[in-house]
């Protein structure tokens, strides 16, 4: 038999009562922050709250410091209405960006703007997570150093791989199976972690403050060495955000050999090394892979604007980037495809037009007529920007509340 006191009635309603302010607090800051700055009164129409409620809650949030007036619109006929926004100087997050060939770690406000970032090259392709994990906390040091560590309310991990139980990675890519990578970190790091993977984040990132803002459903490719797809579909609040193994879906059947085992992935033609390699074949030299690879893509880029190998190399990226999106667009019939990663940063502007055209010829007529395919806005750190969303989640969540 269960036994114990039933609660009295009233400690149910004041139970309840809570809950209420927080989810109400949790919503309201959501909104501001996701599509601020915003008026009073487009919170009461985008919540459904009621004025009265919205006018405390946002009293509350200016008291805690977590939301400020940022200036004013005119509104028609009426009073100018002020704006409300998060606070960049709230707090501070760090987001850390664990790839296959580099970690990176930036500093942000409150408001994502950058406040410094560092860079370590990883050496080997089977990484060794202790070595990697020393890479992460010497990155956090770097850019707290001279700073205000106390005002960094939480640290956000992007690894490849899925992230299971709290921070257990599953990463094939780095040769990592059930890596228990946040135990690594977390005794030396005094603010909250988080780890997530990092297509994830960054399709979380562009669908906050990139180029994925406002789509229904925005497919996020992440171009680096590894290629991954986040799909963002718009909800009440936030974007709900899936991840998916796009890079190993097959684009050439005998195709060029993978990393994975199988080969004519995705990855093999259009991953950064991948092309670096294609490159190499041609002009008969060993490719520059490892953390140069980004620079001998740039290089490459560069030299692609004469006809030529490079030249070559890059419509063929551009050829099987639009045949793996146009088979995104045929199984999800997305609004919008955002080019994102470092890769993306580095060789989308160069290859769009041949990655619309092969979109244009692969994906069903109906379906690629009402699909964009753009360019990232959030540059080669969008990754490490990304991971720095995780802690921010965290306080929408909470409505604010960092402790
Ligand atoms: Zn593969």
């Amino acid at each position: 038999m269960v036994s114990g006191r039933i609660p009295q009635v009233t400690q149910v309603v004041r139970q309840t009562t809570r809950d209420l302010r927080r989810h109400n607090r949790a919503a309201l800051l959501s909104s501001l922050y996701l599509r601020g700055p915003v008026s009073r009164l487009e919170l009461v129409a985008e919540s459904g709250l009621s004025a009265a409620t919205v006018t405390n809650v946002v009293s509350e949030l200016i008291a805690d410091g977590v939301v400020a007036e940022a200036g004013s619109v005119e509104s028609d006929g009426g009073r100018p209405r002020t704006l409300l926004a998060v606070r960049p100087e709230f707090g501070h997050v760090v987001g850390v960006d664990v790839s296959e060939t580099h970690v990176e770690v930036g500093l942000f406000d409150c408001a994502l703007g950058t406040l410094g970032t560092v860079r370590h090259p990883l050496v080997g392709t089977r990484l060794d997570p202790d070595e990697v994990a020393g890479l992460v906390r010497t990155g956090i040091a770097e850019v707290l150093e001279g700073g205000e560590p106390d005002a960094v309310f939480g640290v956000g991990i992007g690894v490849p791989g899925a992230v299971r139980d709290g921070g257990i990675v599953h990463a094939p890519t780095l040769g990592w199976r059930g890596v228990a990578f946040a135990d690594l970190i977390h005794p030396h790091i005094a603010a909250p972690l988080h780890l997530d993977n990092r297509a994830r984040t960054l399709g979380q990132v562009e669908s906050w403050r990139g180029a994925g803002r406002g789509a229904e459903r925005a497919i996020v490719a992440l171009l680096g060495v590894g290629v991954g797809a986040a799909v963002a579909t718009a909800g009440p609040s936030h974007p709900g955000i899936t991840t998916s193994e796009w890079g190993h879906t097959v684009v050439k059947a005998g195709g060029a050999a993978c990393r994975c085992g199988s080969h004519g992935c995705l990855e093999a033609y259009v991953g950064t090394e991948a092309v670096v390699r294609h490159y190499a074949d041609r002009v008969g030299r060993e490719p520059v892979i490892g953390d140069e690879s980004d620079a001998e893509l740039a290089r490459i880029v560069e030299e692609a604007r004469e006809p030529g190998p490079a030249a070559d190399v890059l419509a063929e990226t551009g050829e099987y980037l639009g045949i793996g999106i146009a088979n995104l667009i045929n199984l999800l019939s997305p609004d919008r495809v955002v080019l994102s990663g470092s890769a993306g940063a580095i060789m989308g502007p160069a290859i769009l037009p041949a990655v619309r055209d092969a979109v244009r010829r692969h994906a069903l007529g109906y379906l690629a007529e009402r699909t964009e395919v753009v360019l990232g806005r959030l540059g080669p750190e969008a990754v490490a920007l990304g991971a720095a969303t995780l802690p921010i989640a965290q306080l929408l969540a909470s409505g604010g509340r960092t402790g």
